[in-house]
């Protein structure tokens, strides 16, 4: 499998989890498997989504991906920007947080460190869930810069360093499987470009043998997302299967599945999602007129940012 197979499954499998999860987001555990009971998903309907329709964290992930590629590169003020302009064309769905940051009137630099000052919790996996375009993009470049993306880019809507290096660990691996190698065998080596404050916490939600019902947080908190989408990929033994796993967990489904799709994506490849999960696939785009991104032009995207950030 070449590079640019694991990078259109990155992209694509983010996507593909994203709009699979979105209809039993808050359900409990064990809806998925019993609403599909021989196994064989289909995009469904739900929550008020469509079937295939993708939610606010591939429509974030998007806006990403076209800011690289429109920027040649990180232009942090420019992202903010289409995030602000997504967030005031009335997206179906917008995190709490991430609503409170981009509404807030302040500048890219202070609107997420302000509001964490004041509420002081902000380690909610929002920016976990856009990774992919961005893991993607920075990739050719090796570790340290990927990570040092990522938070950057984390930081645009999370003031916690706990979000920033969640992310950065995420990239991290996605970066890993783009070369072809195993991410969960990578996990040592992410954890040690982790922040001393924020290395412990890490490491025990990313060690082997954790599992989501060791979680101390709901898992639309940034530790057990990560945490459940890797646990997700080292129990199952493939992209449909991890899938079913991470959504089977209940909760903030839409993102567990669209993390563990974009490391699943890169891991398994494109042509390892099933078709009937691409073909109803679309993401429409708040703030952008009438744009609906659908997979030939998410495969075109993941194409251009493994192109441009090589
Ligand atoms: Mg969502």
């Amino acid at each position: 499998m070449n590079r640019e197979e694991r990078a259109i499954g990155a992209v694509l499998g983010s996507a593909v989890g994203d709009a699979l999860g979105a209809p039993f987001e808050f359900g409990e555990p064990g809806t998925y498997s019993a609403r599909f009971p021989d196994g064989r998903a289909e995009m469904r309907a739900g929550g008020g989504w469509d079937p295939g329709e993708a939610t606010d964290d591939t429509q974030m992930a998007v806006l990403t991906a076209q800011s690289l590629l429109a920027r040649g590169g990180l232009d942090l003020p420019d992202v903010f920007r289409r995030f602000q302009c997504w967030a005031a064309g009335g997206p179906k769905d917008i995190g709490l947080q991430t609503e409170d940051v981009l509404g807030s009137g302040l500048p890219w630099d202070r609107a997420a460190a302000a509001h964490y000052e004041i509420n002081a919790r902000a380690a909610g996996n929002g920016s976990l869930m856009r990774a992919a375009p961005s893991a993607v993009y920075f990739a050719g470049r090796g570790r340290t810069t990927t990570m040092e993306a990522a938070r950057r880019l984390a930081a645009l809507t999370h003031g916690d360093r706990a979000a920033w290096e969640g992310t950065a660990v995420l990239h991290e691996l996605i970066r890993v499987a783009l070369d072809g190698a195993d991410p969960l065998a990578a996990v040592p080596d992410a954890l040690a470009g982790v922040h001393p404050d924020h290395h412990d916490r890490w490491a025990t939600v990313l060690a082997p043998d954790w599992h989501p019902a060791l979680a101390t947080e709901f898992n639309g908190a940034v530790w057990p997302c990560l945490g459940s989408a890797l646990w997700a990929l080292r129990t199952t033994g493939s992209y449909a299967d991890a899938l079913g796993a991470a959504i089977d967990l209940g909760g903030d489904t839409d993102t567990v599945a669209a993390v563990t799709g974009g490391l699943a994506g890169a891991v398994y490849g494109a042509s390892a999602i099933p078709d009937r999960w691409t073909r109803p696939l679309h993401v429409p785009l708040p703030g952008f007129g009438d744009t609906v991104l659908r997979t030939a032009e998410l495969t075109v995207l993941a194409e251009e940012l493994l192109r441009a950030g090589a």
